[in-house]
């Protein structure tokens, strides 16, 4: 299964750094930017003390120093809940809508997310722009849902998708105001409530 497993998405679900310098990674092992992914979703380390080399299965064996077995299992789990995906080839019309669909519905939420949460589930953008190779600017196109690359934007989702647990803003706008009540719990945030709280003057008697 793994020789079809796109190589790059499991780069992405491994937390490695994905900025290119002329056209290579940071080998995950030497750190060295000489790690380059081919056409086949293998990948070589040019650094000749390193020479790492391998498919997506081995990256995650090595990486999480495990054994083929379980990292068979986690490349499977990964991508039944779309962390990574398979290589496809070509898409029809109407499957690129329904999956276009999907993914701006996300991106809906991931911007609810983004004005819902403060510290500390808040997303980091610039652990973002880490993770997803992107500058600031084409992060939040996507993000705004304005299409544009094919290859980046799949990338961006699955880094997004793996990043953003949006069942926890489910649960938590079913809470309505109980949510920020717990917030005001907080010592700080009781601050704010003497603040905003409405108190009758009291004329002092001579
Ligand atoms: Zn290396």
């Amino acid at each position: 299964m793994n020789d079809t497993i796109d190589f790059r998405s499991v780069m992405i679900h491994l937390g490695l750094n994905m900025r290119q310098k002329a056209g290579n990674y940071a080998c995950p092992f030497c750190f060295k930017k000489s790690f380059t992914v081919y056409p086949d979703e293998k990948a070589h380390c040019h650094t000749p003390t390193c020479k790492w080399s391998g498919d997506s299965l081995q990256l995650v064996c090595d990486v999480k120093s495990i054994s083929r077995n379980d990292a068979y299992k986690e490349l499977g789990l990964a991508l039944k809940e779309n962390f990574i995906h398979i290589k496809v080839k070509e898409q029809t019309y109407d499957e690129a809508k329904i999956e276009l669909a999907k993914d701006l519905e996300f991106l809906a939420w991931v911007r609810m997310y983004e004005g819902f949460y403060d510290t500390p589930y808040r997303i980091d953008r610039r652990v973002l722009e880490e993770k997803t190779g992107l500058n600031k600017s084409t992060l939040s196109k996507i993000i705004n849902g304005q299409v544009g690359n094919a290859k980046t934007w799949r990338t961006t989702l699955e880094v997004l998708r793996g990043s953003i647990d949006i069942e926890r803003l489910k649960k938590d706008l079913l809470l309505k105001e109980k949510y920020f009540e717990r917030l005001l719990d907080d010592e700080k945030r009781g601050r704010d409530i003497k603040k905003y709280q409405i108190k009758k003057k009291r004329r002092s008697k001579k």
